[in-house]
């Protein structure tokens, strides 16, 4: 076995090569220690392209040791939570008969009391506003970043922010839309900007650098700002 270190997006990935080891894996230590377990054969590229795909869910565990707050518990959906969208936090108040399994009245989530399990009607709520919303954001901020994408999708996107196809459509994590604007607008500008430039060259971050001069702020509150995420699904392993 043999250790060496991958630097990806500023974290340091320790890895470990193994000849028993079939598959790769993840996981934080205690003392916030990334180490990546994987088969002999590995390259450098494969290793991190699969780190670059976690990188959400690896921010997140990082933010989470560090704050040591249990903020981020699982929601048991009763009156009185809050759950956020775009940055502000919003009261839930069970409710007895309404048609629809989970409402949003612009001041409180109004969820029926029978709507369970709620965190499918959670998701599918963000996914459904955030569809019209994040077209709307998008169109005015491809005026600062080249072509509009072919089709804007709001997915489950596991620990991805978002991603850009190949067909030119773009892709985001219906996570995002708990997060303030501003990094909302840093997810969907990184990702416009892939439009053009589909890897992280010197080309991508200078189109990124014109199009949001403070991107390197946004991100490090991005990253801070995970920790607070509702998940929704089970705790993510790996
Ligand atoms: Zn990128």
């Amino acid at each position: 076995m043999m250790t060496e270190t991958l630097k990806i997006d500023g974290l340091a990935f320790k890895i470990r090569r193994s000849d028993r080891r079939r598959t790769l894996g993840l996981t934080v230590d205690r003392a916030g220690e990334l180490v990546m377990h994987a088969p002999l054969a590995t390259s450098d590229a494969e290793l991190a392209a699969w780190a670059g795909a976690k990188l959400l869910w690896v921010h997140r565990k990082l933010a989470l040791k560090e704050e040591s707050t249990p903020k981020a518990l699982a929601p048991e959906y009763v009156t009185g939570e809050t759950f956020s969208y775009l940055g502000r936090r919003y009261r839930l108040v069970l409710v007895d008969a309404q048609q629809a399994a989970l409402d949003f009245d612009g001041a409180r989530f109004l969820l029926r009391r029978d709507a369970r399990p709620a965190d499918v009607h959670f998701r599918q709520w963000y996914i459904t506003t955030g569809k019209d919303w994040l077209a709307k954001r998008i169109d005015l901020l491809r005026r600062r970043t080249g072509p509009a994408p072919t089709r804007v999708l709001v997915r489950d996107l596991g620990f991805r922010w978002g991603s850009c196809g190949r067909d030119g459509a773009l892709y985001v994590n219906w996570r995002v839309l708990q997060l303030p604007v501003r990094l909302v607008d840093y997810v969907l500008v990184h990702e416009l900007c892939h439009l053009v430039e589909p890897s992280h060259t010197r080309e991508f971050w200078r189109s990124l650098e014109r199009a949001l001069p403070d991107w390197q702020e946004r991100k490090a509150e991005l990253h801070r700002g995970s920790a607070d995420l509702y998940w929704c699904a089970p705790a993510m392993q790996q």
